[in-house]
């Protein structure tokens, strides 16, 4: 039985090393990016059983992803090999930490032929969490529907939904992604959207407003991400701002979100009262901007604990 399972893309990332413009880049760093992968990643390092459903396709690239993921503790007995479908590729230039240009080639790629066949039911049924992302429903009609019957079925078997927004505006126009996003909403128990994802489903940019808009949607927690200032969380019962940890200097900001929702989910999982598992998030979020690269930040049980309890102490 797994704690955790995520469903979603990982892909080969290259990012540019010679020059930060691809147009004159010779040389490319190669890596594993996903915002579910990351989230699993996470969650194995905090000493938590994770499993990763995706499919890859069965070339060179797929069985780099495959042996990545299992290599950092995730159970990725679930995902498939399509002989027919390659594995999606992306390219990040990082010009500046805050001009990050992705390109994606992902088309047509394997994991965007998901269908809920490629699925064992009874792997989800058996989770205690099932975490989703609004880039899986972007990706193609079929892993459209996959998601939401796998939200739907894990709620049918009281298997908790997490859902991240992750809007990626690339992949789908404005109008159809805030209409799959708040059916997801609905379909979730605990949601997690930066504060400009929450503004673009509510058009409300006030934490605590748009929280209630979120809880009015069928979720029974939702947790704002606010960057560095930390993260506003509300349930019918409680609510709460919780600060962000410091730090000196963002190196690369992405993943932080990810890294949040692995802090949040093991805490609860480690049962802390909310405000605490919220209070983690923050720490994994802040450790993860201090270095490059989408998961490489991410703690293990013992740099959690050191960063945490370095920065309490500061605080005395
Ligand atoms: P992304 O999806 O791009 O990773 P996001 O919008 O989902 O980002 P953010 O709010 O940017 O999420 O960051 C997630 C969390 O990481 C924050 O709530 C906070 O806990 C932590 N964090 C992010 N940036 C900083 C920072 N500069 N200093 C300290 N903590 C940060």
């Amino acid at each position: 039985m797994q704690d955790v399972i995520t469903i979603g893309e990982s892909m080969v990332v290259f990012t540019p090393v010679s020059s930060p413009m691809m147009r004159y880049a010779e040389t490319f760093s190669k890596n594993v990016g996903g915002a579910e992968t990351n989230v699993a990643i996470g969650l194995a390092r905090l000493g938590h059983n994770v499993g990763w459903v995706s499919k890859l396709g069965k070339d060179e690239f797929g069985t780099y992803i495959l042996n990545t993921v299992r290599g950092e503790g995730v159970d990725v007995s679930q995902v498939n090999r399509d002989p027919d479908f390659p594995t999606g590729l992306y390219f990040k230039e990082i010009r500046h930490a805050d001009d990050i240009r992705v390109s994606y080639y992902r088309n047509g790629s394997a994991a965007s032929n998901l269908q809920t066949d490629d699925i064992d039911q009874a792997y989800i049924k058996n989770a205690k969490y099932l975490h989703v992302t609004g880039i899986t429903p972007a990706l193609s009609e079929s892993a459209y529907h996959t998601v939401i019957q796998m939200m739907k079925l894990a709620r049918k078997h009281e298997v908790k939904v997490v859902f991240d927004p992750n809007l990626r505006r690339k992949l789908w126009s404005e109008q159809k992604a805030r209409t799959v996003l708040t059916e997801m909403v609905a379909l979730s128990d605990i949601v997690l959207p930066g504060i400009e994802e929450a503004d673009f489903l509510f058009d409300e940019k006030d934490p605590e407003q748009v929280a209630d808009q979120f809880l009015a949607n069928g979720c029974e927690t939702v947790i704002i991400k606010l960057g560095e200032k930390g993260a506003f969380f509300k349930t019918e019962n409680e609510s709460g701002y919780i600060e962000g940890f410091p730090v000196p200097q963002v190196i690369d900001p992405v993943g932080a979100g990810d890294g949040f929702v692995a802090g949040f989910l093991s805490g609860v999982l480690d049962q802390l009262p909310l405000s605490d598992a919220v209070k983690r998030a923050n720490a994994v979020g802040a450790m993860q901007t201090q270095v490059k690269g989408d998961y490489e930040g991410l703690p293990d049980q013992e740099a959690l604990h050191q960063f945490m309890f370095q920065q309490d102490n500061i605080d005395v």
